[in-house]
């Protein structure tokens, strides 16, 4: 971080009543940096730094530089110090044109627009070995650095690959495959699990259908003992009958064979006497 880029305690873009503005010199010679150099290196807007960091690599570049001139523009550039200080806040490009007028060098041969006065600085100023900053500042402040006859187009050719990047991509590479080791064998051991899980639930039903099967039998041999004393119950009771029966059917006939003797000794004592008269 430049030491020289000085904090200020409040920043400028709003300037209020408090905040008193260089006016800005028209001179028509350049002189020595004076209060918008100083200013201008403090970077007092907010689209040219974040903190003490410069928002661009242009600026980067122009704060590290030794102001060699006070900002200077063309006599006939009516802008009030206010005016022009919002301009800045406005326009980073600006900001950038104004501190590349008061760090950087008078180009060997004009542009042609600053040659023709078309542009706010009085002289052309360029910035030797800024690729950021190729046209003059009098082109970059309106933003019209491809006009400019210093303008040369970035280099479109890819920066040359770090050789750091490919151990560090193998790296990544390796830790990518690492966790992806990790993540199948967490994997495999939930299979695992699951298949445990499935295979004892399986014995589980087994053992409940086994238990099922074992209630029933039991419950079959209970019913077939009941059914079994029943039967046998019933043949007692037939056999019971049957005795009854025939009990019953001796004493008939004793009862009978009773009757009957009975009869023939009646009869033996009622044997009718010879009628009286029979003989005569
Ligand atoms: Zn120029
Ligand atoms: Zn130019």
């Amino acid at each position: 971080m430049p030491t020289h880029l000085r904090v200020e305690g409040r920043r400028d873009d709003s300037h209020g009543p408090e905040v008193k503005l260089p006016k800005v010199y028209v001179g028509t010679v350049d002189k020595e940096p004076a209060e918008w150099a100083e200013r201008l290196m403090a970077l007092p807007y907010t689209n040219s730094r974040q903190g003490n960091v410069p928002t661009t690599i242009a600026l980067s570049t122009l704060v590290r530089m030794t102001p060699q001139r006070e900002l200077r523009l063309r006599p006939d550039c009516r802008w009030t110090a206010d005016a022009f200080n919002t301009s800045l806040a406005n326009n980073r490009s600006a900001v950038e044109a104004c501190l590349g007028y008061v760090v950087g060098v008078e180009a060997p041969t004009p542009c042609s627009y600053c040659l023709r006065n078309l542009r706010s600085f009085p002289v052309c100023i360029i910035i030797p070995d800024c690729p950021q900053l190729t046209a003059c500042m009098g082109c970059h402040q309106n933003d019209k650095d491809r006009q400019c006859d210093h303008y040369v187009p970035p280099e479109e050719a890819p920066a040359a690959p770090d050789p750091d990047v490919f151990d560090k991509l193998k790296e990544v590479l390796a830790t990518t495959i690492q966790t992806q080791q990790d993540l199948n064998t967490k994997l495999l051991q939930q299979l695992d699990s699951w298949n445990k899980a499935r295979s004892d639930f399986s014995a589980m039903m087994v053992a409940q259908n086994d238990a099922k099967g074992h209630l029933s039998r039991r419950a079959n041999k209970r019913f077939e003992a009941a059914i079994k004393e029943c039967q046998e119950a019933k043949v007692d009771a037939e056999s019971v009958g049957r005795n009854l029966e025939r009990q019953s059917s001796l004493v008939e006939s004793a009862l009978k064979e009773r009757a009957e003797l009975a009869a023939r000794r009646a009869a033996r004592h009622e044997r009718p006497q010879p009628r009286p008269g029979f003989n005569i």
